[in-house]
């Protein structure tokens, strides 16, 4: 790793001393986050989402800014109506002569039980070895009061906020930010008017190791192929033998989806895929990337490629499919000798620069109904689609806002960042561009082996201090441009 010493101005070395000195104090308002149970998509947890982003509104105006809790409407859910959550929009300084900086970020969480595996409880923030583990830690409570921390450096130093803030931290991200780019597009010449730069603090380093910047996110789509055979469930000892089986249908159509190295079976899905640049293939080449440990860390011994640069230009610049579940399959322990009236087999395509949520869905329509008629099954077929799908999104790494998280990065970790695309999507990104027209940029906090959505998320306090430091330099440095 090239070794970056920076001077670090006097005024930020103070914000810095006060970050280290705290570290305690927000290793306990993390705690405190954690404890509040934010699950988006259990509507019996809703009121802790309300709860929590009433806690996040709290903080902000002791912070002093000026706060909206923002109604986004109602959802349907299980054909029951719920309030969503409000979105917390603020604002903190007016100063014409500064740069508006729009930060993101959300309160929301995916569900968690000690039950799925985890070493402790999960909404109970637990040290062990210097890392914090419980849900939200890491994705994404730990990086909004990072933003909060960072400033009350400021404040409570008497250094002064060398930008204008605005935040927009939201509660549904979990679930699909329902109802957000409405109200959003809605406040794109009041509230963004000003804005310079946005930052996105919701990914995570490459590795373990080395800070990155990201600059681009894959976008996805996903599908349900339903094949119904029966009215009820049937008895196999009665009916095998007797009918045309759903389950056998779909396993054949689900076969020919993806070959057993990842490539995609469905004509036409390359066509559009960008290729690399070869400015872009040397930052891929800089990468600290160990695909050993990647693999260990999940308990897979082969990769489905066998160097690095494959491996990682496989899962950032070009599509993947994958199979996630079958609905209305028997899925209990033991044996029972059912044959399923109707199943839905479940599947998304993660999408990569040039490629079109709805082109590829039309291929994949055109696919399965092509294998369907030559099946020549008496069953009925229905392609099913999530939604509309969201848009993969790339910028310039080379930009002026990014050359300032370099620094800011160079200054706190005393290293060049790594500069990575997110296998995974967050569509507020290509939502925030659109409606500023400004540079957005994904500043992560927390490490690649947090592990986010699963079982003992966790965050390091390494990560976790640093990271403050890193978005109060951040702060400092867009400051500069
Ligand atoms: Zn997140």
């Amino acid at each position: 790793m090239s070794k970056v010493t920076k001077d670090i101005e006097a005024p930020l070395a103070k914000v810095f001393r006060y970050i280290e000195q705290e570290k305690n104090n927000f290793v306990e308002n993390l705690k405190n986050a954690v404890s509040i149970k934010s699950v988006s998509a259990d509507p019996n947890l809703r009121f802790e989402v309300l709860k929590m982003m009433n806690w996040a509104n709290n903080k902000l105006k002791i912070l002093g800014a000026e706060v909206e809790l923002c109604e986004t409407g109602i959802q349907v859910m299980n054909n029951e109506k719920i309030e969503l959550p409000p979105v917390l929009m603020g604002k903190l300084g007016n100063n014409t002569s500064k740069k508006t900086i729009c930060l993101y970020g959300h309160l929301d969480v995916q569900p968690a039980d000690i039950s799925d595996g985890w070493s402790s409880e999960p909404f109970i923030l637990t040290k062990r070895d210097d890392k914090l583990y419980g849900r939200g830690s890491s994705d994404d409570k730990g990086p909004v009061l990072g933003w909060m921390h960072a400033i009350e450096a400021y404040q409570q130093t008497g250094t002064e906020l060398p930008v204008n803030l605005k935040f927009i931290f939201e509660g549904m991200e979990e679930s699909g930010s329902i109802g957000l780019s409405e109200l959003l597009s809605k406040r794109k010449d009041t509230f963004f008017s000003d804005v310079d730069y946005v930052c996105v603090s919701d990914s995570y380093w490459l590795g373990t190791e080395k800070p990155c910047l990201t600059y681009g996110l894959r976008g996805m789509c996903s599908f349900g192929v339903e094949i119904k055979g029966s009215s009820k469930d049937l008895h196999s000892g009665m009916y095998g033998g007797i009918v045309f089986e759903a389950m056998s249908d779909l396993i054949h159509i689900l076969d020919k989806l993806v070959d057993h190295k990842g490539k995609i079976l469905i004509p036409g899905i390359y066509n559009d895929v960008e290729p690399l640049s070869e400015k872009e293939k040397e930052l891929f080449m800089k990468l600290d990337f160990n695909v050993d440990n990647h693999l260990t860390d999940i308990g897979v011994s082969k990769p489905l490629k066998e160097t690095k640069e494959d491996l990682l230009i496989n899962n950032w610049r070009k599509p993947s499919l994958s199979i996630h579940g079958i609905e209305g399959a028997f899925s209990g322990s033991g044996f029972k000798t059912v044959i399923p009236r109707k199943v839905i087999g479940k599947f998304s395509i993660r999408l990569v620069p040039n490629q079109d949520p709805k082109k590829v869905s039309d291929q994949v329509k055109s696919y399965i109904n092509s294998i369907w008629n030559s099946r020549k099954s008496p069953n009925k077929l229905k392609i099913i689609q999530s939604n509309d799908g969201e848009i993969p999104w790339i910028t310039d790494p080379f930009n002026s806002h990014f050359m300032a998280a370099h620094r800011a990065t160079e200054i706190v970790y005393n290293s060049e960042p790594d500069y990575t695309i997110c296998g995974g999507s967050i569509p507020i990104t290509l939502t925030l561009e659109k409606i500023t027209g400004k540079s957005v940029l994904l500043l992560p906090m927390g490490a690649g082996d947090d592990g986010a959505h699963s079982q003992d998320e966790k965050i390091n306090l390494l990560n976790y201090i640093e990271g403050t430091k890193l978005m109060a330099a951040y702060l400092y440095e867009v400051s500069k441009i």
